[in-house]
């Protein structure tokens, strides 16, 4: 079996599992008692928060543990939506293929008056800096953008973009959810005010992320009750997974400048053998992108069945298309760089790591080869295509 599949989620690591079983059993106590068992808790879950945030450059109390990236996202965006209203500022720019639990949190906040701006990702998943300059109007509270595309890794030119926003006095979140951990993230490097991650991305656990907020930024709470994460985010803390969560962050910045080498070459193997099948692209710029993301479209075929022919063979993949995700449109992330919904459907997005090995890179492209082949034989869309009675796009 071949796990390509690590954006949607990793497999936690043995030193986090570790961690997170003997936690389970020392720090039973609630960090918020005084007697010795909760101070326990309480040193273990202050000493995750210390290294995490020497991790990414940020100070202890910067770091607000969240349930993971959807909420870490929820809450930056409403925090900032909250200031920014309380200055009469209601205006948004984030980009048109931000991850859901940004999309949807604007989306609500439109329905409160803000007024919200899409940038263009362009054909090759990049955003212009000076079309985020441009954007930028008086009222403007907020820029969020996400540091690497969850469907096609494409990585923005975030520490830019910030340098952007710092300038005209607006503040920047950034959802690294897919990058940290994967490519080097410093939050004064990378000029953010406020940045969203998530365990179970970076071989943590699920169900644990945190939000970074520079200090002297007002946080808005999405949960209320007692006073924990100093006020900003109620309900007893999960310490075995977030001291699990510390563990699998350090691992993988330890490595990952190793992990970046190696598993970026099996990328661009990955990218050269399906290249060379007939009708197919790339999405997304081939260099400026997440080591481990190779995400294609594949003229007259439906991602759907590649996804469950490929599962036959063994190998667990993912598609931007239809049915997977309950809805009948393509993937907001392949229409926003311009693919036409005919191709967007035909998509497959592998997501590798460091333990993918060589030998599985070569038994993928052929896999890949030989089910498009086999889906295009008897594909109504692929007859018309070959007959000529519809043009190729790809
Ligand atoms: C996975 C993901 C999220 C959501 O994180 P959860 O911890 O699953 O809530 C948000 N943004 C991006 C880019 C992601 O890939």
């Amino acid at each position: 079996m071949i796990y390509a599949d690590n954006a949607a989620t990793t497999k936690m690591s043995k030193a986090a599992i570790d961690t997170m079983f003997r936690l389970v059993n020392d720090t039973w106590g609630n960090a918020s008692s005084l007697y010795s068992v909760g101070q326990t808790s309480k040193e273990v879950l202050e000493q995750a928060r210390e290294d995490i945030a020497n991790l990414i450059g940020a100070e202890p109390k910067e770091i607000i543990f969240t349930s993971g990236g959807s909420e870490a996202d929820n809450q930056a965006i409403l925090s900032a939506a909250k200031i920014g209203a309380s200055k009469g500022k209601k205006h948004i720019i984030s980009s048109a293929f931000e991850h859901h639990a940004v999309l949807h949190t604007l989306e609500r906040l439109k329905e409160d008056g803000f007024e919200i701006t899409l940038l263009d990702v362009h054909e090759d998943g990049i955003i212009r800096e000076d079309e985020l300059e441009d954007a930028i109007r008086e009222d403007t509270c907020l820029v969020t953008i996400m540091y690497a595309n969850n469907e096609i890794g494409t990585v923005q030119p975030i520490s830019r973009l910030g340098e952007i926003c710092k300038k005209h006095n607006v503040l920047f979140h950034t959802d690294a959810v897919q990058a940290i951990g994967h490519i080097p993230v410093n939050v004064n490097d990378d000029n953010v005010d406020m940045l969203s991650a998530s365990a179970h991305k970076f071989h943590g656990p699920k169900g644990v992320g945190f939000l970074y907020v520079k200090k002297g930024i007002r946080v808005t709470n999405l949960i209320n009750g007692g006073a924990q994460e100093k006020g900003r985010r109620a309900g007893t803390e999960n310490v075995p997974g977030i001291a699990a969560m510390a563990v699998a962050l350090k691992e993988a910045v330890e490595s990952l400048s190793e992990n970046y080498e190696n598993v970026s070459k099996k990328r661009d193997c990955l990218i050269e053998g399906l290249s060379k099948i007939e009708h197919s692209a790339l999405n997304g710029d081939a260099k400026k992108r997440l080591p481990g993301n190779v995400n294609f479209c594949f003229e007259g075929i439906e991602g759907e069945s590649l996804l469950l022919l490929l599962d036959d063979k063994g190998i667990m993949a993912s598609s931007g298309s239809a049915c997977t995700s309950g809805s009948l449109d393509p993937s907001h992330v392949l229409l926003a760089i311009g693919r036409v919904h005919d191709v967007a459907h035909g998509s497959l997005r592998l997501t590798i790591n460091e333990e993918t090995t060589d030998e599985d890179v070569e038994y993928i492209i052929k896999a890949v080869d030989e089910v498009v082949t086999y889906l295009r034989s008897f594909s109504p869309i692929w007859r018309d295509l070959v007959a000529g009675k519809k043009q190729f796009i790809l």
